[in-house]
C-alpha cells in the first residue's frame, strides 16, 4: 500500500512533535504524518530524569498531548512504526511493516541514543541508561531496592538521576573521567557549586577517573565498578550517562551527508533539498558558514522545528535562535542562556542560596548561568538577543540583578 504526499516527519520526540504542530500553526494544510518507533503517545524527555523518576508525574503528564489533539489538528500519528528506508528518488519512506508512505517534504527528527560505554561488563544486568520512557520505568523500579547506585558520567542526566536518588534517601557515587563535572556544559564556578550541592545531599563525586570495567557477580548482575586507578566501588545499580550519539543510520543509508549528525544548511535542509533534519540528530551550519553545530536541548529541537515549518509553509527562514537550557537537581534549578563555548572570563553575582555566573568572551557577554535566579535567566535571554546594549564585567558583583540593569535600557 502506498500513502501519498504532504509532509512526513520521522521521529515524534520534541523536534518531530513541534514540527507537526508548527506546520498546522503556520497554516500548512496538506497531509502531515508523524512516525515513531515507540508505541503510545509521544512524550517529553526532561521529566524522565526529574518528576517522572521521582514518581511525581505519570505517563499522561509526560505526554505532549492526548490522542484527540492529533485528530483535531489532522496529524496522522503512527507510533510503533519504525521507518526503515528512504527512497529519495521515489520520495517514499518504507516502514518496518512493509508499507510505503510517500512525501513531498520529509523531516528527519530521529534524535539521539545513549553513547555506549566501551568497557567490559557494560552489558551486565543492572547496568542501565536513561533516554526513553521504558528506561525511566526500569530505573524507577530499580531505585526502589538499590542501596549503592553508581553513576558513570558527570553530565546532566547522571547528575539529575543522582539528585532524585539522594532525595529519596539513596546516596549515589558519581564517577567522571574529566577533571570536573559538566566540563563541556557549564563554567568551572557553576560546576563547583553543583558538585558542592551533591556532596551536601550525601552523594560522592569522583572526578578525574575513568572506568576500567563493570564487575559482574555470579548471577550476571553488576556488583561493582573498577576505576582506572584500580579502585573498586561496590554497586547494585550502574547508570551510564556518558552522552548521546545522533541517530543517523536512516539518513546515511539514504545517501544524505552525515558527520556526527545529519548535515544541514542554515535552513536545516540536508544535502537533498526536499529533506530537512532537526533536533538532536541535526548538525547545522552556523551563521558565518565556517562552523557547524549539533545541540541536544528542548529549545534547539523546538525552535528548529518552527523554523522548518515556516520554510515548508512558503516563508523560508534561516535558523537564528539563541540557545537556552535548564536542569533541575533537587532544590536547584540551573538555567543557561547563550553559548559559553570559548568563554575566557566568568564573573559571579552571588545571592542568598542562588547565584548567576556571567560568561564573557573577549569582553563580550556570551552566556549567563543562573541557579535559582529565574528573573536573571529571563533577562539574560532578552539581553543576548539585543545588539544595542552591552554588559561589562565590571558591572557584575554582589547584589547585581540583570533585570534591574535592563529596566531603563
Ligand atoms: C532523561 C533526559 C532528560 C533531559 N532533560 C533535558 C532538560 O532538562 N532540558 C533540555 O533542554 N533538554 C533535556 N534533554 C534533552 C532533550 O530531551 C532532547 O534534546 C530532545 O528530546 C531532542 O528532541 P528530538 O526530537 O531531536 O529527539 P528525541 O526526543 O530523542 O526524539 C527522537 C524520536 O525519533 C524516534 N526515531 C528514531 N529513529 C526512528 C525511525 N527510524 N523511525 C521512527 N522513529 C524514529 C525515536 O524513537 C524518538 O522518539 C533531556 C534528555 C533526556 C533523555
Amino acid at each position: 500500500m502506498l500513502t501519498r504526499g504532504g509532509t512526513v516527519v520521522i521521529g515524534a520526540g520534541h523536534a518531530g512533535f513541534a514540527a507537526a504542530t508548527a506546520l498546522r500553526d503556520t497554516g500548512v494544510d496538506g497531509p502531515v504524518t508523524l512516525l515513531d518507533v515507540h508505541c503510545g503517545l509521544p512524550y517529553q524527555r526532561p521529566p524522565l530524569s526529574k518528576a517522572y523518576l521521582l514518581g511525581k508525574a505519570d505517563r499522561a503528564r509526560v505526554a505532549f498531548r492526548p490522542a484527540a489533539y492529533y485528530e483535531r489538528r489532522e496529524i496522522t500519528l503512527r507510533t510503533g512504526q519504525p521507518a526503515v528506508a528512504i527512497d529519495r528518488s521515489a520520495r517514499t519512506v518504507r516502514l518496518r511493516s512493509g508499507e510505503t508512505v510517500g512525501y513531498d517534504t520529509l523531516v528527519l527528527a530521529t534524535g539521539a541514543r545513549p553513547r555506549p560505554l566501551p568497557v567490559p561488563g557494560h552489558d551486565l544486568g543492572g547496568v542501565l541508561v536513561l533516554r526513553t520512557l521504558p528506561d525511566a520505568d526500569a530505573l524507577r523500579a530499580r531505585l526502589e531496592t538499590a542501596r549503592r547506585p553508581v553513576v558513570i558520567g558527570g553530565g546532566f542526566i547522571g547528575l539529575e538521576f543522582a539528585a532524585v536518588a539522594a532525595a529519596g534517601g539513596t546516596p549515589v557515587t558519581i564517577v567522571e573521567a574529566a577533571q570536573r563535572i559538566l566540563s563541556r556544559s557549564v563554567s568551572a564556578h557553576t560546576a563547583a557549586q553543583l558538585e558542592k550541592a551533591h556532596h551536601g545531599w550525601g552523594n560522592t563525586v569522583r572526578t578525574g577517573t575513568g572506568v576500567q570495567r563493570i564487575i559482574g557477580g555470579h548471577d550476571g548482575h553488576a556488583i561493582g565498578v573498577r576505576l582506572a586507578d584500580g579502585t573498586d566501588i561496590t554497586a547494585d545499580l550502574v547508570v551510564v550517562g556518558v552522552g548521546a550519539v545522533p541517530e543517523t543510520a536512516l539518513a546515511e543509508s539514504a545517501g544524505l551527508a552525515v558527520d556526527d549528525g545529519i548535515v544541514t544548511d542554515r535552513y536545516l535542509r540536508t544535502s537533498d533539498p526536499s529533506v530537512f533534519a532537526i533536533g538532536d540528530c541535526a548538525r547545522i551550519a552556523e551563521r558565518n558558514g565556517s562552523r557547524t553545530r549539533r545541540r541536544e536541548s528542548v529549545q534547539n529541537a523546538t525552535d528548529q522545528a518552527r523554523t522548518v515549518a515556516r520554510t515548508i509553509g512558503g516563508a523560508p527562514a534561516a535558523y537564528t535562535a539563541s540557545p537556552w537550557f535548564w536542569s533541575d537537581q533537587h532544590q536547584l534549578k540551573l538555567q543557561i542562556a547563550g553559548d559559553l563555548t570559548g568563554y575566557d572570563e566568568a564573573v559571579t553575582a552571588p545571592g542568598e542560596g542562588a547565584f548567576s555566573t556571567y560568561c564573557f568572551r573577549h569582553g563580550q557577554l556570551v552566556a549567563v548561568e543562573s541557579v535559582n535566579r529565574p528573573t536573571d535567566h529571563v533577562a539574560a535571554r532578552k539581553l543576548l538577543e539585543r545588539t544595542d546594549v552591552s554588559l561589562s564585567q565590571r558591572a557584575v558583583g554582589p547584589g547585581f540583578a540583570l533585570a534591574d540593569f535592563l529596566k531603563f535600557r
